[in-house]
């Protein structure tokens, strides 16, 4: 199978600076939030006058269409939406930061198996990484590119999550997560600053996510966006959802993984 799809051509060879997702990007740690927010959220749908009407695999669809093209954002804009599809279906909903709490702990209950895991050193990092992570960063480092994670997770658990997996040391301070004020971080303002204060052209912007934002945000700033369409529980092969709401993002190329280093190093960079 081909490891490299090319969509949209784009300009390489060039980049001085790229922005990574985290989730589905780098780390699995998370790997099974969305079979956590989709039920949940699909429930709290089906819950409304309206979504009795549409009867349940209809909510579930609902749920698992905005929950997906708002990925990459930082959680509470999921919960924002579910507020606001409530309130069109005639429920009464909750504030969205009750969600946020509430999809975070059926989260940690699913995950912290493996933080105590990584912690106790009983598992090993790598495997709770896309494959081929480690190799993509030292290879970025190789052509001189400055890497930046930029993560719509909360940024305590961020932080903790990157020492975990051991690739804090390939972004130093360059670690950036969601803030309780979720107005004063984006990874759109991540990508300006960048290009901000080190007065770039966009075409010297990589970004690598596996959601729609970021891939949207790179191309908006002139970068050249890598879909990364990881199957987060096989660790191999494509994730096909992904892959065509990556590809209508705006995805230069979709790549499964980084496995085949070699092909993507030629790609990006001659
Ligand atoms: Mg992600």
């Amino acid at each position: 199978m081909q490891s490299i799809e090319r969509c949209q051509a784009g300009k390489t060879g060039n980049f001085r600076y790229a922005v990574l997702d985290f989730d589905g990007t780098i780390s699995l740690v998370r790997e099974g939030w969305q079979q956590i927010m989709t039920p949940f959220f699909a429930d709290e749908l089906f819950a409304t006058p309206g979504g009795k009407d549409m009867g349940y695999d209809a909510c579930y669809l609902a749920a698992k269409e905005f929950i997906t093209l708002l990925t990459g954002k930082q959680t509470i804009y999921q919960c924002i939406h579910l507020v606001e599809e409530i309130t069109r279906r005639g429920g009464k909903p909750l504030e969205a930061q009750a969600y946020k709490d509430e999809y975070h702990q059926r989260l940690l209950d699913r995950i912290n198996h493996r933080l105590d895991g990584l912690e106790d050193g009983s598992i090993d990092p790598e495997t709770l990484t896309v494959p081929g992570s480690y190799d993509l960063l030292q290879m970025l480092l190789d052509h001189g590119v400055t890497p930046y994670l930029a993560s719509g997770t909360d940024e305590p658990y961020v932080l903790n999550e990157a020492r975990l997996l051991k690739v804090t040391p390939y972004f130093g301070e360059h670690i950036y997560g969601a803030q309780t004020d979720y107005k004063t971080f984006s990874k759109k303002m991540v990508i300006e600053r960048i290009i901000r204060e080190n007065n770039l052209s966009g075409e010297m912007l990589l970004g690598f996510g596996d959601g729609y934002v970021e891939i949207e945000n790179i191309r908006e700033a002139g970068g050249y966006a890598v879909g990364v369409a990881s199957n987060e529980s096989e660790r191999a092969g494509i994730d096909e959802w992904k892959r065509e709401r990556l590809i209508r993002a705006g995805a230069n190329i979709i790549i499964p993984d980084y496995c085949d280093i070699g092909a993507l190093e030629k790609e990006l960079f001659g």
